[in-house]
């Protein structure tokens, strides 16, 4: 099946699928660990993490950036069902980093819109997920003003974002300050954007600031050495590329359409394409399996809004 092909069926299961979930259809909780799918991964898996951007009324999206509450659901439900969990970007890399974490799938929120609190957070708890989100501390409490055709969102508020800084399994993380094309930036905004928005986000949250996400996707060496520089430990990009790496991590865009067929199909997508990625402190990584040619996916949102 072509992987843009549109399944209507909302409750569209997994057929590849030989394990089943478990009786009651909850997630696994740790008075139920033997109802948990065991993972159905092999030992050297590429990272898989899913980009998100906005959860709640998909009527007005010209972007394809938003995922109604309950196709979240669904598709972390599918996730669930293939032995699969959630966490952030953080707590995946640690995991691989000590050879561990097969299991582990990187979910993450770009431009930290207000709905992740109303909407995505109780569908992730919902599954015991952990996520990533990246937000703009130039622009806390503000709207997309970045997005000229898009319908304006509010964004996080400043006590929102140290609300979620304190939820379990959450990480703050940085798109920069306001959401400009690093790429683009002289060297004293992409030091002001980079460095300025760990600092703000660290002194806002009161925890160091692991991560950052590249506005639109766009990243070239310039701009990753800039961001290892300023003391961020990984950074995530889409299709970044011979730069794909801790500080270019590749991600697919999960968007409404996406079924569990298409789920399935994106998933093993990302195994024949990515590389894994070499993580400081891990093992090293047997050489690489030659890589086959790119399969379009029209559905991947190279820029990030
Ligand atoms: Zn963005």
């Amino acid at each position: 099946m072509p992987v843009n092909a549109d399944t209507p069926d909302d409750t569209t299961t997994d057929t590849t699928d030989d394990r089943t979930d478990d009786q009651n259809g909850l997630p696994c909780t740790p008075t139920r660990p033997r109802a948990c799918p065991r993972p159905r991964t092999r030992p050297s898996a590429p990272l898989w993490v899913a980009m998100y951007h906005s959860v709640g009324d998909c009527s007005d999206d010209p972007y394809r950036i938003t995922v109604s509450p309950g196709r979240l659901d669904r598709q972390l439900g599918w996730l669930h069902r293939r032995g699969l969990r959630g966490v952030s970007v953080t707590d995946l890399l640690a995991a691989r980093a000590r050879g561990e974490g097969q299991d582990l799938v990187g979910l993450t929120f770009d431009d930290g819109y207000a709905d992740f609190a109303d909407h995505a957070l109780p569908v992730l708890r919902r599954w015991g997920f952990g996520a990533t989100v990246f937000v703009l501390p130039g622009r806390l409490g503000g709207t997309n003003e970045w997005d000229p055709l898009g319908p304006r969102r509010p964004l996080l508020t400043a006590d929102a974002v140290r609300r979620l800084a304190d939820t379990e399994g959450l990480e703050i993380a940085s798109h920069g300050l306001t959401h400009v094309d690093l790429a683009l930036a002289d060297d004293a905004l992409l030091g002001a954007e980079v460095g300025g928005s760990r600092v703000l986000l660290s002194e806002l949250t009161g925890r160091e600031v692991q991560g950052l996400c590249y506005p639109y996707g766009t990243v070239d060496r310039r701009v990753a050495d800039a961001v290892r520089a300023a003391g961020y430990g990984y950074a995530c990009a889409i299709d970044p590329g011979p730069l794909t790496g801790v500080f270019a991590l590749p991600r697919v865009h999960i968007g409404e359409n996406d079924t569990s067929v298409r789920m399935l199909l994106k998933y093993r997508l990302n195994r024949l394409r990515r590389r894994p990625v070499p993580l400081p402190g891990a093992a090293p990584l047997p050489a690489p399996a030659p890589v086959p040619a790119p399969v379009p996916d029209a559905d991947t949102v190279r820029e990030v809004r």
